[in-house]
């Protein structure tokens, strides 16, 4: 047998496209499923993102591009960091991938040799504990379960940074949870990080999609001397409905931009003409779809959250942004539903799917096994009946 790199042994397939394969299947077998598993946003982006792809195939110079990425989608990208209150950052500070995925990617590769120690809390996003094994970084995990609604406290934060930490890596608003710090708290975390020479990675990929007038909050905005070591990622995947388009941007120090920029010329080349030009229109133009899509969200969580407050034993911290809610379903735990036995996550879910038709992630994916990640951004009629069916399962245990 010839031998693979050890790093592939350390690669697992996504958690989540496992249960979403399951629900393909028993769709496909005809089965009536409702998939709260995707963390797909459900929506196309606006006509003028289709027209500025078909122009720019009229005008393909079919030649390839920058490394950074397209000078006018870098202009665009700032216009937005711009908007997010991130001024003072120039063409040199920033680099376009293939997704916010691959900006990531591009990052640990970056920053992290094999050994360099990573920081982030869980509930976390599956690939960040993906890209670090894969890479052989030592991954320390900072805890952060229910009872403290998911979120890092500074205290937390305190304790886990040391001098050997090369990444602290953080997210918001969260996927899994929905959660999203707010000023103070940022600012409280901030002035943590100031204490620790550590690469700082936000990846605020959801920055648009917050409720509750929360707002976005930043590192940079609290301290702006971390600027020199804070690296923002964002994405048009969410925000604009293009998660199939591949564009991820990072912003940052000039030295970090050029690294991903390097290592772009090595693994991409460039993002392909036609899709730097529909980012740019998507950026650019006008903002109604995002921005109603925000609202959509934001009532949509209202009933998830009304859906869930109506079970007994489930508690669920109260998400403020993405589409994401993260209840934890553990009263559920040495329970049994038509005679078959609950003993985790995994088989709550695998039950729940299976008789029930409701496809949602379990929380062990994103290391907070007492949880389940319900992704609501399915049409309205489907998310009601999905949590009806939800609430049926519930009073089915026994
Ligand atoms: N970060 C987070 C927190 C995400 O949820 C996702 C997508 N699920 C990504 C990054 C990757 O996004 P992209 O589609 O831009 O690669």
């Amino acid at each position: 047998m010839l031998k693979f790199a050890r790093r592939v042994g350390r690669a697992k397939p996504s958690a989540i496209m496992i249960i979403a394969d399951k629900a393909k299947q028993l769709r496909a077998a005809g089965r009536d499923i409702i998939n709260f598993s995707i963390g797909v946003p459900n929506f196309l982006p606006g006509e003028h993102v289709y027209e500025a792809a078909r122009k720019a195939l009229a005008s393909d110079s079919g030649q390839y591009g920058s490394n950074r990425g397209a000078p006018e989608l870098i202009q665009a990208f700032l216009g937005h960091l711009r908007g997010v209150g991130l001024d003072g950052y120039g063409p040199a500070n920033c680099a376009v991938a293939v997704g916010a995925k691959h900006i990531l990617y591009n990052l640990a590769e970056a920053l992290l040799d094999e050994g360099d120690e990573i920081a982030f809390a869980t509930p976390y996003w599956t690939s960040y504990l993906d890209i670090a094994e894969i890479l052989g970084a030592k991954i320390k995990l900072l805890p952060c379960p229910p009872e403290q609604n998911y979120k890092l406290t500074p205290e937390q934060l305190d304790e886990a940074l040391s001098e050997d930490t090369r990444v602290f890596l953080f997210n918001n608003p969260s996927n899994p949870t929905g959660m999203v710090y707010s000023r103070d708290e940022i600012a409280a975390l901030a002035d943590v990080l100031v204490k620790y020479p550590t690469w700082v990675i936000t990846d605020d990929i959801y920055n648009r999609m917050v409720f509750d007038g929360i707002g976005y909050h930043n590192f940079v905005h609290c301290r702006p001397e971390l600027r020199d070591r804070v690296v923002f990622v964002d994405s048009l995947s969410k925000t604009y409905g293009m998660p199939g388009w591949r564009v991820g941007f990072m912003a940052g120090p000039e030295s970090v931009a050029q690294a991903v920029v390097t290592l772009n010329s090595n693994h991409i080349t460039n993002v392909p003409e036609i899709v730097s030009a529909a980012a740019v229109a998507a950026l650019t133009g006008p903002q109604d779809v995002p921005e109603a899509k925000a609202r959509e969200f934001e009532s949509r969580r209202d009933v998830v959250l009304a859906a869930l407050a109506a079970i007994p034993g489930v508690a669920c911290p109260r998400p403020q942004g993405a589409f994401y809610v993260f209840p934890d379903v553990s009263c559920a735990f040495g329970k049994s539903h038509q005679g078959r036995a609950i003993a985790n996550d995994v088989e709550f879910c695998a039950a729940l799917l299976e008789t029930k038709g409701v496809a949602c992630v379990p929380g062990s994916a994103f290391g907070e096994p007492r949880s389940m990640r319900i992704s609501y951004t399915c049409p309205a009629d489907q998310l009601a009946e999905g949590m009806r069916r939800i609430q049926e399962f519930f009073a089915e245990l026994s």
